[in-house]
């Protein structure tokens, strides 16, 4: 197998960050178990700071995210491990307010990309988002009634404002 040098000058300010980070790096002592027992699938939206939003660190709480926060298959397989291998009893399920994938369908998504690259993406579901709430409800329900998670694992579902911070909890 043939391998490309590092792109370092792609990469450059993260690895000049990353020496300034590692001076006083305070987190060695960490095992992969969530402290705070919690896991977090959110959206990859890069206004989202998710431990932030709930008070956590480095440490505390499992971090999934994808495009519009949805419970994909992969999703399942990496709650089994960290309910049942890392310590998470509880799963906030978190899309948010001005999410893409909640404004346009995937038919318009195809066309787009297709329209500004000339690529034909359709082979692939982008699982967008008609309905939001009714979304959160249907895949915190797919989390509780997977035969898979552990039993007694709490799950939950908040919309988070990108304008203001705030998580709307929502009966699902
Ligand atoms: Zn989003």
């Amino acid at each position: 197998m043939s391998v490309n040098s590092f792109p370092h000058d792609s990469f450059k300010d993260a690895l000049a960050a990353n020496v300034a980070y590692i001076k006083d790096f305070k987190y060695s002592e960490l095992t992969g178990t969530a402290q705070q027992g919690l896991a977090i699938v959110t959206c990859m939206d890069s206004r989202i700071n998710p431990l932030s939003v709930v008070g956590m660190k480095s440490g505390d709480a499992k971090i999934l995210r994808n495009a519009g926060a949805r419970v994909t298959d992969d999703v399942l397989r990496t709650l089994v491990l960290a309910t049942y291998l890392l310590g998470v009893e509880r799963i906030l399920i978190m899309p948010h307010t001005n999410c893409r994938m909640a404004q346009v369908d995937d038919v318009e998504i195809h066309r787009e990309i297709d329209t500004k690259y000339g690529i034909d993406t359709s082979e692939i579901e982008f699982k967008t988002v008609p309905d939001q709430r009714l979304a959160l409800i249907e895949d915190v329900q797919k989390i509780r009634s997977y035969s898979l998670i552990k039993s007694g694992v709490v799950v939950g579902g908040a919309i988070y404002d990108v304008a203001t911070g705030k998580i709307t909890p929502v009966d699902c």
